[in-house]
């Protein structure tokens, strides 16, 4: 079993298990952390990436079994808005208070 961790993003958790079935690997979300039978996923998941048009994000292999997909730029430095609570990031406020209601947590 493989483990992506999408820090924290269950959106593109859920994108990501989609794009996954579509290419015939067996996928669940868990919140943001999608799960997949196969192990060797890395190439499929910069596939993911490129096909997305996310070029910010990143796939950094943790071990053998754990992915983390995320934003790894300096952000800030590019007019974004980073969520507080766990450093994710977003283009604008509007989308930063649709992501932390992710969290289940209502801020206004
Ligand atoms: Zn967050």
């Amino acid at each position: 079993m493989t483990f992506i961790d999408c820090a924290k993003d269950g959106k593109i958790a859920l994108e990501l298990e989609n794009y996954l079935k579509n290419h015939g690997v067996s996928a669940k979300t868990d919140e943001s952390m999608v799960i997949v039978n196969e192990c060797n996923i890395e190439q499929v998941l910069n596939d993911f990436l490129k096909e997305t048009n996310r070029s910010a994000y990143n796939i950094r292999k943790i071990d053998f079994t754990n992915f983390l997909l995320s934003k790894e730029i300096p952000i800030e430095d590019f007019g974004f808005f980073r969520c507080e609570m766990c450093g994710y990031a977003v283009s604008s406020e509007e989308e930063l208070l649709v992501h932390r209601r992710a969290h289940g947590i209502q801020l206004l």
